[in-house]
């Protein structure tokens, strides 16, 4: 049975100050819905964000990682390195890093292999363009997105394996998908996984949704059959925004 999951990508926001205030806001908050929630930190917050969540039910998680295991890769991460400091999932594949920083399907495809070499888990996100939408495209856009980076995978590696459809025209501009845009979306998705794996790899898989999830919103969008939780960008900055967004399934 596939799990509701709500997780919060913090982006280059925060340094250890503001997160161990956000972490203690955190700390505050009442579950009520039974999803998994995770928080990501930037990489010089992640040990210190683990070791203050270690005794609650918040997963923290990374939102980028490297293909390699080690060596002259300057500036980077390895999985290793994440999984040392207590991170056991990581964001791969957001469109800020394939915008800014030229990811490509086939550098994702390297990425997803690395993480799971490690036995971690992936939240894998792809997403059209506005354009690819206004012309009709966005599910030739997102099927080869997954195609490219994720159809080399054999079925139990989906156990590992989340996905995150993020309508890159929704992200951080207050525009979101309707709920039936992101049904139909997530619905053709799970439909495409289930051509190469077969159903029941398929109706296993959680897809979230992600682009301007609010308080205001969340509801709505979970209630989707095929939405299985969020990934949520400037809401999860405020804790007490981020588990009402947990709550509303
Ligand atoms: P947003 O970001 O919620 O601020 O739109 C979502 C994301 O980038 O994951």
């Amino acid at each position: 049975m596939r799990k509701n999951i709500v997780a919060g990508n913090w982006k280059m926001n925060n340094d250890l100050s503001q997160t161990e205030l956000l972490l203690t806001d955190l700390k505050k908050q009442t579950q009520t819905s039974n999803a998994e929630v995770m928080v990501a930190p930037t990489f010089t917050n992640l040990h210190h964000a683990f070791i203050s969540l270690k005794d609650t039910k918040i997963e923290v998680i990374a939102q980028n990682m490297h293909f390699a295991e080690n060596g002259a890769y300057t500036g980077e991460i390895s999985a290793s390195m994440l999984k040392s400091v207590g991170v056991e999932t990581v964001i791969l594949g957001h469109s800020e890093r394939r915008e800014y920083f030229n990811e490509t399907d086939e550098l994702l495809a390297k990425k997803v292999d690395a993480a799971l070499a490690k036995d971690m888990r992936i939240i894998f996100c792809f997403g059209e363009e506005l354009a690819d939408r206004k012309s009709g495209k966005e599910e030739d856009v997102v099927g080869s997105q997954i195609k490219n980076a994720l159809f080399h995978l054999k079925a139990w590696d989906y156990k590992n394996i989340i996905l995150a459809y993020e309508p890159v025209w929704a992200i951080g501009t207050g525009e979101t998908a309707s709920p039936e845009q992101a049904q139909d979306m997530h619905a053709f998705i799970r439909k495409t996984i289930a051509d190469q794996y077969g159903y029941e790899i398929a109706n296993d898989v959680s897809i979230l949704y992600g682009g301007s999830v609010k308080p205001n919103n969340a509801q709505e969008i979970f209630s989707k059959p095929d939405v299985d939780g969020g990934l949520i960008g400037g809401a999860s900055l405020n804790a007490e925004d981020f588990f009402a967004i947990v709550n509303a399934f």
